[in-house]
């Protein structure tokens, strides 16, 4: 889009709204669509980022300080108008200005695309980050992948899973900069040859990288980043002599094969399929990023060896490992560096996070793969290994062993700091995954918590409770959140929690409106109860329904008794290629249609399952939740991050000692968070016990008779793989935590009852929450790893 407006200094939002709309986008007041509105809106609050995106840069420049670069295979940043708009303090500007001409601004906001480039959990942790580093003043780039396609559409036939491809590319949207002069020529394949002195690698393959930037503005506006996506492009667009010759598609050939790089996201977070493309993208995106990372520093400086000193790398996960080869590559190969400088140069510079400990989710490739696509990489890998090897004469961790190059400890070696994402997470790191590795390299290993941004996840999404918060406080939570302790007090001040106890109405009101308008009607003083994440197997969304079954077969029982009416709400994606966890949606779906249909329990017990899970509709759902789900089998969610953003808005969790749940419960209290389940050591040794799960059902008849109900029918299919699966092997120890489960789930209930002192723990929940700001994360980021200094314009 060709941006002709120049805004004026002392222009009004209000012109420039109107400006934009009638010379950048040439449409008439009169005429104008929603998705104008939106666009000029969009392009008049882009045009007040300018300023101080170049005022970052140049202080970042001026005072020569130290960058990071956060590389991220995903970012999942949903929508930015309105992140943008509140941040810059104009939203009731905004409103103001569609309420005259009689247009709701969240409606114009709300037609903006998500932009779903990521999965879950860690690509919006990254999202958080880069708004965090902005508002912090941390001199930072985000890099990644401008995928064609983000996470796939869901929708439900027949109960169903089906996906259907995003294209949020093709909907208009302002906030990227095409940079067609920042391209990097990206090779694969091909040979290494020896020249002189100098190993050169000459590869077959290249495609071009090509930069697209958006400004991440922080808090206030004081500083801007950017996040910095790469497009793949061929390098010849198309054969003209096969063209000419009468072959008009593979003319073509080299551009869709190129372009096919960035085509897709790949549609998993915790398992990775041994594709040749993945392998290929991870290269893609790291090595365009490294390139311009040195790029930059050649600008300014002329030594190479204080390159640690003004960059610090952080990998998102092992996906851009292959920055450790790659920056010795073109340290040593490209900038005449010696090897083992290099190397040590490489791990000044690099960080790696750690995401999981599920060993399937750990990277590793075949060396064949390795040595088809990336040659020389895989010899200088080969030569970290020995050098490692060499230097510790008694390890047995190896950088390529069992035929595969082993993408997790090349990470590990190669970071001077490796991070754990919770405490729970980062001590069963050291004592699993890493122990060998931890035992080499005492003291590399740190922690740092996750968190969230309370710019989105409070203060956009929950309007209400941030008013009443900034009425009680003041707004100086919005950028210190710890400042929320202040609301401690107010706990036992009825009429606080009477106001408190409004807004939560309130947003479960509208979230009523919005099931009502799909076809489901629930009622606003039910328990709005909420488990929403990816469908895994680990996070026991399985656990969650069969305790639904069981309390619904209770309620029928004795439909006349004293039952809290609550509502059940799901929403994820499974992975397309995820057969268990598509059945588990599936039995949802069933369960759901039969109890909403039960006229003698369906004013007691909903079970609501919207559609399209992302980072919109968390938006919607958090605000109005009273109950938060957090049941993963304790030791396999790292930290979570949907558990701290239910906690700041005022939900009871109900969940077991994992990942940063053991925080918040350090943190909100213990006597204010629902515990059940087993330890991550007694998972452990349960599943030593053989049929621990026969053993379970045996002694919980609840769980027995739900489990016959979906056996015998009840809901159409009669899921055997689900029941199987529970009542055999049973990896993910449902079974045995379901007694457990059910008694803190009836706690609950009884809690739910006193509505002062339920209201009393939600407010205890927000006061206490404010450490989970990513404000906080970024910080020890900054301080333990990337030694990194704030700026500020
Ligand atoms: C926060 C968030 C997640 C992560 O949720 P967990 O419960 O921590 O797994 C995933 N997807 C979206 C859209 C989110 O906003």
């Amino acid at each position: 889009m060709k941006d002709v407006h120049v805004p004026r200094p002392g222009e009004t939002l209000s012109d420039a709204i109107l400006q934009h709309l009638k010379y950048s986008l040439g449409k008439d007041a009169a005429h104008a669509t929603t998705t104008d509105w939106r666009m000029a809106l969009s392009l008049a609050i882009r045009d007040r980022i300018v300023d101080p995106w170049f005022a970052s840069t140049r202080a970042t420049y001026a005072k020569q300080g130290k960058r990071v670069y956060y590389l991220s295979m995903e970012f999942l940043i949903g929508r930015l108008l309105e992140d943008a708009t509140v941040n810059l303090g104009l939203m009731d500007e905004v409103a103001e200005f569609f309420d005259d001409r009689s247009l709701d601004a969240r409606m114009v906001m709300q037609d903006e695309p998500d932009a779903a480039l990521g999965n879950g959990g860690l690509g919006r942790l990254a999202a958080c980050f880069l708004e965090s580093m902005s508002t912090v003043g941390c001199p930072a780039y985000g890099y990644g992948i401008r995928y064609e396609h983000g996470l796939f559409k869901q929708s439900f036939e027949g109960g169903r899973q089906m996906e259907a491809p995003e294209d949020w590319l093709t909907e208009a949207h302002a906030w990227e900069f095409e940079r067609p002069e920042s391209s990097y020529r990206i090779g694969f394949g091909g040979a290494v040859k020896v020249l002189g002195n100098r190993t050169v690698w000459q590869p077959e393959e290249t495609v071009l990288a090509r930069a697209y930037d958006m400004p991440m503005i922080g808090w206030q506006g004081r500083w801007a980043n950017t996040l910095r996506l790469w497009s793949a492009r061929p390098e010849t667009v198309f054969d003209l002599d096969r063209f000419n010759a009468g072959d008009y598609y593979g003319a073509a050939e080299p551009e869709a094969l190129a372009r096919t790089i960035s085509r897709v996201l790949y549609p998993d977070d915790t398992t990775e399929e041994g594709k040749r493309l993945r392998l290929k993208q991870e290269f893609f995106f790291t090595a365009a990023s490294l390139r311009d990372i040195l790029r930059r520093f050649e600008d300014e400086y002329d030594d190479w060896s204080i390159l640690p000193s003004k960059v610090a790398i952080q990998l998102n996960d092992t996906h851009p490992a292959i920055a450790g080869p790659e920056l010795v590559r073109l340290l040593h190969d490209e900038k005449g560096m010696d090897f083992d400088a290099a190397v040590e140069a490489a791990r000044g510079c690099l960080g790696y996070t750690n995401h999981t400990l599920l060993p399937e989710a750990l990277e590793r490739w075949s060396i064949e793969l390795m040595r088809s696509l990336l040659p020389r990489h895989l010899q200088i890998i080969e030569r970290i290994d020995a050098a490692h090897a060499a230097a510790h004469p008694d390890r047995k961790v190896v950088l390529i062993g069992d035929g595969d190059v082993q993408m997790g400890p090349i990470a590990f070696t190669m970071a001077h700091r490796v991070n754990g994402v919770s405490a729970l997470h980062t001590g069963l790191m050291k004592e699993t995954v890493f122990a060998e590795l931890n035992r080499l390299h005492p003291n590399r290993i740190v922690n740092e918590t996750n968190g969230i941004t309370p710019r989105r996840w409070v203060l956009a999404a929950n309007p209400r409770l941030s008013g009443l918060i900034t009425e009680a406080i003041g707004d100086g939570w919005v950028d210190d959140l710890e400042e929320l302790m202040q609301l401690e007090p107010m706990a036992d001040d009825a009429q606080f929690r009477d106001e408190y106890a409004a807004a939560k109405r309130a947003n479960k009101v509208d979230l009523a409106n919005y099931l009502g308008q799909q076809g489901l009607a629930v009622d606003p003083d039910a328990m709005f109860d909420v488990q929403i994440k990816r469908i895994h197997e680990y996070k026991r969304q399985h656990l969650n329904i069969l305790q639904t079954i069981a309390l619904w077969q209770e309620i029928k029982d004795d439909p006349k008794g004293d039952w809290v009416p609550q509502v059940k709400v799901f929403g994820g994606k499974a992975a397309p290629g995820y057969v268990f966890a598509k059945e588990i949606i599936f039995l949802i779906n069933a369960v759901a249609e039969v109890i909403n249909n039960d006229p003698d329990t369906s004013h007691l017990l909903k079970v609501a399952y919207p559609a399209n899970y992302n980072v919109t509709l968390a938006e919607r759902l958090i605000p109005a939740a009273e109950v938060s789900q957090q049941i993963s089998t304790a030791g396999k969610e790292a930290s979570g991050t949907g558990n701290m953003k239910f906690a700041l808005n005022g939900a009871l969790t109900i969940g077991t000692l994992d990942g940063a749940n053991v925080e918040i419960r350090e943190l909100v209290g213990a006597d204010n968070f629902f515990l059940f389940g087993m330890t991550a050591q007694e998972v452990v040794a349960r599943r030593q016990i053989d049929d621990h799960a026969a053993k379970a059902i045996a002694e919980a008849p609840r769980l027995k008779r739900a489990m016959d109900a979906i056996a015998s029918g009840t809901f159409g299919e009669r899921f055997a793989s689900i029941t199987e699966n529970v009542s055999g092997d049973d990896y993910f120890c449902v079974a045995s935590d379901f007694a457990d489960y059910w008694r803190a789930s009836r706690d609950l209930e009884v809690a739910y009852r006193d509505q002062a002192d339920w209201t009393r723990m939600a407010v205890l929940n927000t006061a206490r929450s404010g450490w989970f700001s990513s404000d906080r994360t970024i910080r020890g980021y900054m301080s333990d790893i990337w030694g990194a200094e704030a700026l500020s314009v």
